[in-house]
């Protein structure tokens, strides 16, 4: 028997319960499908309501993982199957190949002779990366990847630039077992598709984005340095509208509130306010959820005069064919009859879905309605936390995620009175 915790997905919820439960005394290992750790998280440009920046946290925890010889992780790693019951599972671990080794300094010679390009996932397609990459500029482990379907036949520029022998054109896959005697579920989510909510303009009206790309637009590190321009002219944006529930509570969309998007637009509205004292923002909304204290966020953002809170449900995007500007068609709640306005720049308060909705996932899960794992419905020893088992900012999914690594204590000792009670 092995006293291990297995944890799928390394975003913040995943490593809280590796990190937790390690320092508690249990080995861990994280599974993570990216090149990466850190999850959504490492992609926001600042955490609400303190406005700091949200690789301070992660950076603390990497190096609580650095410090502990009990946990280890696997990055671009998927668990195949699992199999036993608590105390006694056994995960097939399929690791995919990264072409970089550890000899890798990440001088970055490798990507100045790389002749392909691939879209940016890490800046949700806002810019392209040669074929091979650095994930971003804080990324851990801190070490290059190569995607070889970008590659072109027989291309090995990268690896003849290599001074240090770090690229490895012929890694295969690995499957590995792991034995675990509980395991947690931290797999997270994805945007919603904006593409699907037909009336908004998202995909066809370039300036029109969703709120996770505007966290990459205003990030230093992001597409445009940190300066708020708009996809369609690089024009300096001054003049924002965010649309909230943009697909949420919406039957044919989300039916759920993904809980912060309310948050988010307020933060975001910070982003440009704060770069630009002339910038205006609207929020147009169908209620404004700040509850408990995000309460504080909200009166700092109703005292800016420059900010509107308007409420009103967004019933469709134009694109002005002159400016490129997107026109808004809102539903004046409390005034009666339609708004329409134009702006530089039209940010869609888009939802969280759950990842593990429609994949394929190793062991028996079951789903509440709304496509969150139902915590309930699994396994003994098997526990789920964070946004994959309900949308929540990070710091209710931080707790979370340190209650399961409580679970995993109990599986622990349970494992342990049976071994001596025999
Ligand atoms: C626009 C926006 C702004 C936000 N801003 C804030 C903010 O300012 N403050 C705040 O508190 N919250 C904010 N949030 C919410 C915050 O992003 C979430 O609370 C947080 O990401 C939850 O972390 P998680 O680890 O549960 O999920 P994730 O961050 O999604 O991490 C899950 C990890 O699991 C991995 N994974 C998924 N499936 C598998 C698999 N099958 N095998 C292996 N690995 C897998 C993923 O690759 C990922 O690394 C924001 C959300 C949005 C949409």
């Amino acid at each position: 028997m092995a006293d291990k915790v297995l944890v799928i997905g390394g975003g913040i919820s995943g490593i809280t319960a590796a990190v937790e439960a390690a320092e508690a005394g249990l080995e861990t290992v994280i599974v993570e499908k990216n090149p990466y750790l850190g999850g959504r998280v490492s992609q926001l440009y600042k955490y609400f309501p303190k406005l700091c920046p949200p690789y301070c946290g992660l950076e603390i925890n990497f190096r609580r993982i650095k410090q502990n010889p009990k946990i280890s992780y696997f990055t671009l790693a998927e668990v195949e199957s699992i199999s036993g019951s608590e105390g006694d599972f056994t995960a097939q671990v399929r690791v995919n190949p990264r072409y970089v080794n550890e000899k890798c300094t990440n001088c970055g010679e490798c990507a100045a002779a790389c002749p392909a390009q691939r879209a940016d996932d890490y800046n949700y397609g806002m810019k392209s990366t040669t074929a091979i990459y650095l994930p971003h500029d804080l990324a851990f482990p801190m070490r290059y990847v190569l995607d070889k379907s970008a590659c072109g036949s027989g291309c090995q520029a990268c690896a003849d630039a290599c001074a240090y022998g770090a690229i490895d054109l012929n890694m295969e896959p690995k499957t590995m077992e792991i034995k675990a005697s509980s395991i947690v579920m931290a797999t997270g989510w994805n945007p919603y598709d904006a593409s699907r909510i037909e009336n908004l303009g998202f995909g066809v009206i370039p300036n029109v984005i969703t709120n996770v790309m505007m966290e990459r637009l205003a990030a230093p590190n992001g597409p445009t340095k940190g300066r708020i321009l708009r996809p369609s002219d690089g024009k300096e944006v001054k003049k924002i509208a965010f649309a909230q529930c943009a697909g949420s509570r919406d039957e044919n969309n989300l039916p759920y509130c993904s809980a912060i998007c309310c948050m988010a637009s307020l933060k975001q509205a910070t982003y440009l306010r704060d770069a630009d004292a002339e910038s205006t923002a609207e929020i147009f909304y169908i209620d404004l959820r700040a509850p408990g204290k995000y309460e504080d966020f909200l009166r700092r953002l109703q005292e800016d005069e420059n900010v509107a809170l308007t409420k009103g449900k967004v019933a469709k995007i134009e694109e002005d064919a002159a400016t490129g500007d997107p026109v808004v068609t809102v539903e004046d709640v409390l005034g009666g009859g339609k708004i329409r306005k134009q702006f530089d720049l039209v940010v869609l308060a888009a939802g969280m879905e759950p990842a593990a909705k429609g994949v394929k996932m190793p062991m028996a899960v079951s789903f509440e309605g709304n496509g969150f794992v139902d915590g309930d419905g699994l396994a003994a020893g098997i526990s789920v936390c964070g946004v994959a088992r309900r949308p929540d900012d990070v710091s209710t999914s931080v707790q979370d995620a340190t209650s399961a690594a409580l679970a995993c204590l109990q599986t622990s000792a349970r494992a342990l009175e049976t071994a001596g009670g025999n």
